[in-house]
């Protein structure tokens, strides 16, 4: 299922970035090529002012002067004397003469619509020499119907009594060629980057993804362990149930006992499933105050001092000598982490061991201790024993203990921005240590 939603989101996300750079390079495009397009016919203007210019000031046309100017702008010139052609420069993709002559004529077809157009450019050249005074007009010119072929000019002047026209053509195929290869150099850079962009979206979004399915897979194995560790109190109850609807009055009082207490395991089961949920839905009620902690581990010694004598244990308590400053905890959940360790500490204490419960304050942090001259945890056990419902397995046996006591001190701990490490004892045993900011 992670699979199919991390190639989704993996397409979405190269797709929408690549959209937008496509958009964004053809959009560069469009601009770059209608400015390549207008430079090069303001350029044309130019030249063409510069030739009229030229002209006028010339009494004779040289053939010389004509392929001056030719090789000097990519331009093929021709002239009409009283519209009858007399010199023809043979055009670069044209074989024959006969060609260039249709060309021209069409040329001058389109020339005279041109006059009436509003996108041709004409001007008239007074200023220079009144003898010999200019007319031309620039548009463009496409007789193969294709949108950008030749910048054309027509330069009319009267010389002698008779009238000359120049028509002096601008073949456009060198820019479609720059054109053409500014178009695959984006095409190359833009396949490039959408598969970079690809790869780069797999990564992200598989790392985005990594704590949605570890959180499933959490969630998946908690439920599966719930499920587990519910179904042993609960078989015991239909059993003790089935065998006490047959028993004799006299035994069924030790199966309702049995129900009891089975219920009561699953109950406190349940409790401590819930403060997990909670603490997952970020819903833990945590409610900070000024706490005397000293006061508190106090309170909890007097409270398993008891429990510690009957299972044959001696439980010390050992406090700072010197005022200590109050810590804004909430006393209630410090109590549940300290109750939660001191009765791992007695359940997995040998009778005749020792418990110490300790505080002390350092540079501004109450480290509180709970050390035990127990079976200890091994080095493995110590990477999962704060995981849910992790018991090692010399404590299994060990009725009522679910796994969970030491992921709720966790969470708890974690929600008062401290930590909670486990050591071995010298000598044997575990020291728990809570550090509180
Ligand atoms: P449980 O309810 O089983 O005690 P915890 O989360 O409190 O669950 O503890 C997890 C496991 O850590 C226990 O099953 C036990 O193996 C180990 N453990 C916890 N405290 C001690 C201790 N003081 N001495 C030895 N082992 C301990």
């Amino acid at each position: 299922m992670f699979q199919k939603v991390h190639l989704y989101l993996t397409a979405m996300c190269a797709g929408i970035t690549a959209a937008i750079m496509l958009i964004m390079s053809l959009c560069y495009l469009y601009i770059s090529e209608k400015g390549l397009y207008e430079n090069q016919y303001t350029s044309f203007q130019n030249d063409i002012n510069t030739i009229a210019t030229s002209l006028e000031q010339q009494s004779v046309i040289s053939m010389e002067w004509l392929s001056k100017m030719e090789s000097r702008g990519n331009y093929s010139f021709f002239v009409l004397d009283n519209g009858i052609p007399f010199l023809y420069n043979r055009l670069g993709g044209l074989s024959d003469t006969s060609d260039t002559k249709e060309l021209l004529e069409k040329c001058l077809n389109a020339y005279e619509d041109s006059l009436t157009d509003t996108n041709t450019s004409i001007t008239t050249e007074p200023n220079f020499a009144l003898y010999n005074p200019c007319f031309h007009a620039e548009f463009s010119f496409n007789p193969g119907g294709r949108k950008h072929e030749f910048y054309a000019s027509v330069i009319e002047m009267n010389r002698n009594n008779s009238s000359l026209q120049m028509v002096v053509l601008c073949s456009l195929d060198f820019l479609e060629e720059q054109i053409h290869r500014q178009r695959t150099r984006f095409l190359l850079i833009d396949v490039t980057a959408v598969l970079m962009l690809t790869l780069f979206s797999f990564f992200f979004t598989g790392r985005l993804l990594q704590p949605i399915i570890e959180n499933r897979r959490r969630q998946t194995a908690f439920i599966a362990a719930a499920s587990h560790e519910l179904r042993t109190p609960l078989s015991v109850i239909l059993s003790a149930t089935d065998c006490c609807r047959s028993a004799d009055p006299d035994k069924q009082m030790g199966f309702l006992d049995t129900i009891q207490q089975e219920g009561a395991l699953m109950s406190s089961l349940i409790n401590d499933m819930l403060t997990l949920s909670s603490s997952d839905n970020h819903n833990f009620p945590i409610r900070p105050k000024e706490v005397e902690l000293d006061t508190l581990l106090i309170n909890t010694y007097e409270a398993f001092e008891p429990l510690a004598r009957k299972h044959s244990l001696t439980l010390n308590i050992s406090l700072p000598e010197e005022t200590i400053p109050t810590c804004t905890a909430d006393d209630e959940r410090i109590s549940q982490v300290l109750s939660i360790l001191l009765h791992n500490a007695i359940s997995y204490t040998p009778s005749g061991g020792q418990i110490d419960l300790s505080l002390l304050y350092k540079k501004n942090h109450f480290c509180l201790t709970v050390a035990d001259t127990g079976i200890g945890i091994s080095d493995e056990d110590k990477k999962k024993i704060f995981d849910r419902f992790y018991r090692a397995e010399k404590s299994r046996s060990t009725k009522g203990h679910f796994g969970l006591g030491l992921s709720i001190a966790s969470e708890i701990i974690k929600f008062h921005h401290g930590t909670i490490t486990v050591s071995d004892q010298p000598g044997g045993g575990s020291i728990f240590t809570v550090i509180l900011p």
